[in-house]
């Protein structure tokens, strides 16, 4: 594919490698759970059908993917551990211990002072400073509850979930001698205590030597030094974020779920309603551009989501995304069953100027361009008889004028390209616009104005579109009270 003057954009993009030999942990919670919770109506303190979704999600993250071999979750958090490198896990022992933490401040106690009508505040006072001791004497008393008897296991110790391999027996050769085949198997457990000796060696999946150490390791272990592993990166003050998210395996995804090639119409707009949905959620990002199954959403420069934490923004912008994909899925698609999980990644760069995230805009389109082009060509000569691997060497090397001359002889219409709808040629836009309705009223018929989100198929390469909604990025930002805000207090004169 061929270059173009924007692609300096790209030397923005920094690397945040987790180096070995580091084990590497993704922790995710959930967001604003609470009001998700009460939305729903899960049961107080811990509702069951609600957590065996939790696990579910995360067996179906081991499955998915072979290199996350353990995972721990409560409530609504989930901590995934990697493999590190070949090497099933070394230096366990520290990131064991922080799961063995969190156990241990499980705060399920702290709900049930409700059922004896106390307020929500109250029965944060009574539990306060209160001991572990304290707080099941209190169980008793008040509701005859013994913690350990009565509250299921998986409500008190959380969910493990670990890959373990298993023989089976495949078939008998004539002499009745059984052939094997070892497959790995997603095993989950609840235990007491998983940061021990004891619950490793049962479960056979370290070596001994690993185990010694793991144990070793962990009676030095102290929570703060276990939190200390803990890194956020926050992306730098009064620069303009850009969260790119883009679909994994959607090759794959489109096949199976036969979309039309090279462009889907109905995906596109299932794409651009969830962009939709993101300018609507998080009122930070002030514009959006989506090509295929890519999307880049412009936050404002003196953003303060999340205290700018790159992870936190990036996987909240993702998640959302990914819902949405699939919870309006049978709006675009009544007649298709979704086959396959739509998931996607995600990075934070920052841009510096506004002039600069123009630039990455039109890196974005220019590519849009290309490769629409290209594809465009492509299918209508696989359409026409031709191999995949004929239609890619008839392409190698053509410019532009040779692939339009490719399109006007196979289609006979003289500027196909230019025939094509603009959403394929160049992508879409999403930002908040002025809508104004005519309302009758006394006074006669006038204009009452409100902000909506659109999408538009704009030319966002050349300076009218910028010119035209000089709104979006602003560069005018208080800079005081931005970096105010990221400290959090005021302490200038
Ligand atoms: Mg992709």
């Amino acid at each position: 594919m061929a270059n173009s003057k924007y692609e300096y954009v790209k030397s923005f993009e920094v690397d945040d490698e987790i180096m070995l030999p580091n084990t590497i942990i993704v922790r995710v919670h959930a967001r604003d759970f609470c009001r998700f919770s009460e939305v729903h109506e899960f049961e107080k303190p811990n509702d069951k059908k609600a957590l065996e979704l939790m696990n579910e999600c995360a067996n179906a993250v081991l499955e998915q993917f072979p290199d996350v071999i353990f995972s721990y979750g409560y409530s609504d958090e989930y901590s995934f551990i990697f493999k590190k490198e070949t090497k099933f896990y070394q230096r366990r022992g520290r990131q064991m211990a922080s799961v063995y933490v969190v156990v241990l401040s499980l705060n399920y106690i702290q709900c049930s002072g409700l059922a004896i009508g106390k307020s929500k505040e109250e029965a944060q006072a009574t539990l306060r400073g209160s001991l572990k001791q304290d707080k099941n004497e209190l169980l008793y008393q008040c509701f005859n509850i013994n913690y350990k008897k009565d509250i299921p296991e998986v409500f008190r110790q959380g969910t493990c979930t670990l890959k373990t391999e298993v023989e089976d027996i495949v078939k008998y050769k004539d002499d009745g001698f059984p052939v094997k085949r070892t497959r790995r198997k997603v095993l989950r457990v609840h235990s007491e205590n998983i940061a021990s000796k004891r619950f490793w060696k049962e479960k056979l999946c370290l070596s001994k030597e690993e185990v010694d150490q793991f144990c070793e390791d962990l009676n030095k272990t102290r929570p703060e030094y276990v939190k200390s592993f803990q890194y956020e990166s926050r992306l730098m003050l009064s620069t303009w974020i850009v969260v790119r998210i883009d679909g994994c395996h959607f090759h794959r995804f489109s096949d199976i779920h036969e979309f039309e090639k090279p462009n889907d119409a109905q995906a596109l707009n299932l794409m651009n309603a969830c962009a939709v949905a993101v300018l609507e959620e998080f009122r930070d990002v002030v514009f959006a551009y989506g090509v295929s199954d890519e999307y880049s959403f412009v936050l404002k420069k003196d953003s303060q989501l999340y205290q700018r934490c790159a992870s936190e923004i990036v996987s909240s912008v993702v998640s959302f995304f990914s819902s949405t994909y699939t919870m309006r899925w049978n709006e675009f698609f009544p007649q298709k069953e979704m086959k396959r999980l739509p998931y996607f990644d995600g990075r934070a760069v920052c841009y510096p100027s506004s002039e600069i995230v123009k630039d990455y805009l039109a890196w974005r389109q220019v590519d849009c361009h290309i490769n629409n082009q290209y594809n465009t060509c492509f299918w209508l000569l696989v359409k026409s008889g031709k191999s995949k691997s004929d239609a890619q060497s008839d392409l190698k090397g053509t410019q532009t004028p040779e692939k339009n001359e490719i399109l006007d002889r196979l289609t006979g219409i003289l500027n196909y390209y230019d025939t094509l709808p603009p959403m394929f040629c160049l992508g879409s836009s999403v930002f908040w616009d002025k809508e104004t309705k005519m309302v009758d009223n006394e006074e006669g018929a006038t204009g009452k104005s409100r902000k909506i989100v659109v999408v538009g198929h704009c030319n966002i390469i050349e300076t009218g579109f910028w010119e035209a909604h000089p709104q979006i990025l602003d560069e005018k930002v208080d800079r005081f009270k931005s970096v105010q805000n990221a400290n959090g207090k005021n302490d200038l004169p």
